[in-house]
């Protein structure tokens, strides 16, 4: 059953998420950038402007300075004639004074500083023979204030200083509007960015919670569960990879239900005819020869029960898939100690054993896995014969196998059988097989015992009546590792 979690919790779930932690430092990174851009794109756009503001400024002033060249000296007649001979300068102010700082002629009318001594430090370092260029952008008033000053130098001598100021406010609304753009698009380029990572992070963790949840309703025992996978991302090849484990899952859950219930069911059989037997001595009155009789019966079925106890022991350490270190096994050595084993059950039941098998003949698996599957094999071969009947067992080297087959001359199996032999519980004559003292178990222990020793094997109809189990083995130098 799934968990039903709380918007707040949700919330919570999504602030706590390292993807709203990455989209949180890609927003920090690339406001760190914006910021970077809007402090520094606008200095070389200022350099620019400044930059010709000076060449300009230092032209009109260079006019005014050659102007007087042919002058000796500065008085009120040689400034008027100048001034009105460079009458289009279009600067705010401009001060020509003597080389004692006192001004000769001031553009301003009203405040003008003519016949007084002009205190500005740009005047004062031109008439010390330098020329000066200063300028400076007032961020608030969007203007931009430039002041030059030169000396003014006639036949190598100093006879005063022009000094210039300019008030630019188109180009000071340039820079403000410069300034302001790059501003405007940095501000809109951030609110996408911090949109889209939140958008982004938002969706990454709704995807990733649907798993989460998917997860939870997994390991509280619903296998069904299916995500809904779009895309070729990793959060949906996770979601690819979790549906493919729900489907394992669920099918090894049925496999597990369907083996615990067969298991119940086939042990259910001799407990059942136990209690049977052991209530019917308990409350019936018997000579001693049927009491024998009712005894030796429990033991046959408490026998049986041991039986299908060690190959559900068997099945479930094929399933653990703990395998012993393979090593060269003597087909020949093996064959040997199961027909060794087989012979009282075969006298019993009458049949003829026989084995063709060469010396040299090797395969790499546990001696323990290899007399398992024969065993298995050549019991069965006995079991389901006929009296006076014969087991052929049969190995040889085939191209780059190794071929074991075990033939007998029994009833054999129906090709519709033939199929479901090999799956766990299942018997052709579940009457006959019960009576053999067999669960349906031998088969599947074999064919996970020869897959896991990389083998296969396969059953056919015996020509004159019977079936044919056959084995085949890589060689044990060219068997391929997995
Ligand atoms: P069991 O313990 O019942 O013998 P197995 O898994 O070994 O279980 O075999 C499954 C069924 O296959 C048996 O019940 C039997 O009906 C059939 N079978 C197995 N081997 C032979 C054989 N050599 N000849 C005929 N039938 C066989």
């Amino acid at each position: 059953m799934g968990t039903i979690s709380s918007p707040k919790k949700r919330f919570g779930a999504f602030f706590g998420s390292s993807q709203l932690r990455y989209a949180a430092a890609y927003v920090l990174i690339t406001s760190a950038v914006l910021i970077f851009l809007n402090i520094y794109t606008p200095i070389p756009i200022r350099s620019l402007t400044f930059s010709s503001q000076r060449t300009a400024m230092n032209d009109k002033a260079q006019l005014i300075v050659s102007a007087f060249s042919s002058y000796e000296e500065l008085n009120a007649d040689s400034v008027r004639d100048v001034i009105q001979s460079v009458s289009e300068l279009h600067t705010n102010r401009v001060i020509i004074a003597d080389p004692s700082g006192c001004c000769l002629y001031d553009s301003l009318l009203l405040s003008g500083a003519e016949g007084k001594l002009v205190l500005l430090p740009e005047l004062a370092e031109a008439l010390a023979g330098n020329d000066v260029f200063h300028i400076r952008y007032e961020e608030d008033r969007q203007i931009l204030i430039s002041k030059a000053a030169m000396p003014i130098m006639a036949y190598n001598r100093l006879i005063g200083a022009v000094y210039l100021m300019e008030l630019s406010e188109d180009q000071g609304a340039l820079i403000a509007r410069l300034q302001n753009t790059i501003f405007r698009i940095t501000l809109g380029l951030e609110i996408a960015v911090i949109l889209f990572s939140m958008i982004f992070a938002l969706l990454y963790s709704l995807r990733v919670r649907k798993i989460l949840h998917s997860i939870r309703q997994m390991r509280d025992g619903d296998y069904t569960t299916k995500l809904d996978v779009r895309g070729k991302d990793e959060v949906s090849r996770l979601g690819s990879a979790f549906n493919e484990l729900a489907v394992r899952l669920n099918q090894s859950e049925s496999v597990r239900k369907q083996f615990v219930s067969d298991a119940s069911h086939e042990l259910k059989t001799p407990l059942a005819s136990i209690k049977l037997l052991s209530d019917s001595i308990l409350h019936n009155d018997m000579d001693q020869e049927m009491l024998r009789e009712f005894v030796s019966d429990i033991g046959n079925e408490a026998d049986r029960l041991t039986r299908l106890s060690e190959k559900l022991l068997e099945l479930t350490r094929l399933d653990s898939h703990v395998q012993d270190t393979q090593v060269l096994v003597s087909v020949r050595t093996v064959c040997d100690r199961v027909l060794r084993m087989l012979l009282p059950l075969a006298r019993r039941n009458q049949v003829r054993l026989d084995l063709n098998c060469p010396e040299d003949c090797s395969i790499l698996s546990t001696e323990d896995d290899l007399y398992q599957i024969i065993f298995n094999l050549a019991e069965n071969a006995i079991k389901y014969n006929r009296p006076e009947g014969r087991v052929l067992i049969r190995a040889e080297r085939l191209d780059n196998n190794v071929t074991i087959a075990v033939g007998d001359t029994g009833s054999g199996i129906p090709d519709e059988a033939k199929e479901h032999i090999f799956e766990r519980f299942y018997r052709v004559d579940k009457a006959r097989s019960r009576k053999a003292g067999g669960a349906g178990l031998g088969l599947s222990i074999v064919h996970d015992m020869v897959e896991r020793n990389h083998g296969s094997i396969a059953v056919a109809d015996r020509l004159g009546g019977g079936s044919v189990f056959t084995l085949t083995f890589p060689l044990p130098e060219t068997k391929e590792v997995p």
